[in-house]
């Protein structure tokens, strides 16, 4: 077995099928995040093949032939100059996810699912999302000539609710929140059939977004930056990082975990709780940032298990300061983000004097502007006069 699962918590190890996802040796309670949540692992071959390849799908479990004809991942990361200066950190960096086919991250964790999916056989995939992974499910879908049903709470933003009609997806909106449709979708499977791509909950979520981080890696002159921002719903991103990084000290590429800074919005921040406390309380999300809204973090626990681990921090930010971050990042390097992705902006303005400032840092962008453009409004005003001379103008 090259490529296998490990239990996160009891490290108990199983084959990768389609019909697992989550470890059966725990138990799973209401309003809490999941137990048990699997991880691949891979033998030395598989790592020592890797260290001279440096080929990402070497360290994927499905082969290159499974995945969809979509371009997903490598995508740039950048030096944005004006930034740079007016914060005073030379070594900034913007990994750049919104130019992912479907303009965000998650395109990274449905592009692996597909692929795991067409490698079974399997036609159907079911998702609950707020947006975001729904999308990205649906288009890399359409790509694979896989059908796509979405569950979508009722107030996730119009434009990634019409994106996934775009491509064609099963669209079920729920009168509720994520949670509801979450547990929706997962009725529906059992009932329906269809593989779930539920966040966290399908291991290939984690592994899927764990290229970011090779990606950076790679993009760097093959080494670790000091510092990562992560914007953090359920703690599935921050887990593909972690994952990634820690895939590369497995093969001897890197020998220090970078800093990782996990950037909640006030308003939804159970992990940055859970920090604190030790466990989790399910919190009544409210924030600008829908794609980092949620009551539950599905992958809770074990986001927080790396947090511990591997020296991580928690940072919480307000929606005022999410807002004027991604002003900020759009209006000074032309890189116009959703607001859970200027989170990341707005988590460095909140640490910046207390790291490094000469440490190589890398903000993790994760989601289009575009793709919410009632919060883009918010700090933006819209002329009110129109023209029809160029006399007229003041
Ligand atoms: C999903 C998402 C996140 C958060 O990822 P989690 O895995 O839920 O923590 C951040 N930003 C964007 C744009 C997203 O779509």
């Amino acid at each position: 077995m090259r490529f296998r699962y490990v239990c996160s918590e009891c490290r108990r190890e199983f084959e990768i099928t389609p019909e697992l996802m989550v470890c059966p040796h725990h138990e799973q309670r209401p309003d809490r995040p999941l137990r048990g949540v699997l991880e691949v692992r891979f033998d030395d071959e598989v790592a020592q093949k890797f260290r001279r390849s440096l080929d990402i799908f070497d360290i994927l479990p499905v082969p290159r032939e499974f995945f969809p004809p979509i371009p997903v991942g490598n995508t740039p990361m950048w030096s944005p100059s004006n930034l740079r200066k007016k914060l005073e950190l030379p070594n900034l960096y913007l990994k750049d996810d919104t130019a992912n086919p479907t303009g965000s991250l998650k395109d990274r964790a449905s592009f692996l699912v597909s692929a795991f999916a067409r490698m079974h056989g399997i036609k159907d995939i079911v998702v609950a999302s707020t947006g975001n992974a729904g999308s990205s499910m649906a288009g890399i879908g359409a790509a694979a000539g896989q059908k796509v049903t979405l569950f979508i709470p009722a107030a996730a933003p119009k434009a990634k609710l019409i994106q996934a009609l775009q491509y064609g997806a099963h669209v079920v909106r729920v009168d509720g929140n994520y949670d509801l449709a979450y547990d929706l979708s997962l009725e529906y499977s059992r009932r329906f059939g269809g593989m779930s791509r539920n966040t966290g909950y399908n291991p290939m979520t984690i592994e899927g977004k764990k290229t970011a981080a090779i990606e950076i890696f790679l993009q760097l002159g093959r080494r670790a930056p000091n510092f990562v921002f992560v914007p953090v719903g359920d703690g599935v991103i921050i887990a593909g990082v972690y994952k990634g990084f820690a895939d590369l000290m497995g093969a001897g590429l890197i020998e220090t975990m970078p800093t990782v800074f996990a950037v909640q919005a006030r308003g939804s921040n159970a992990l940055c709780q859970a920090m604190e406390k030790g466990d989790f309380e399910p919190v009544s999300a409210q924030t600008v940032a829908d794609s980092i809204s949620v009551d539950v973090p599905r992958n809770g626990y074990h986001a927080l298990a790396n947090l511990k681990r591997y020296g991580g921090r928690c940072i919480e930010v307000t929606d005022d300061e999410i807002l004027e971050a991604q002003l900020m990042l759009s209006s000074t390097t032309g890189l116009f983000a959703e607001p859970a992705a200027s989170a990341s902006l707005a988590g460095l303005l909140k640490v910046r004097n207390s790291i490094d400032q000469k440490g190589t840092i890398v903000l993790l962008i994760t989601g289009n502007g575009l793709k919410d453009i009632a919060a883009a409004q918010k700090l933006v005003e819209l002329p009110q006069k129109l023209i029809k001379s160029i006399d007229e103008l003041e």
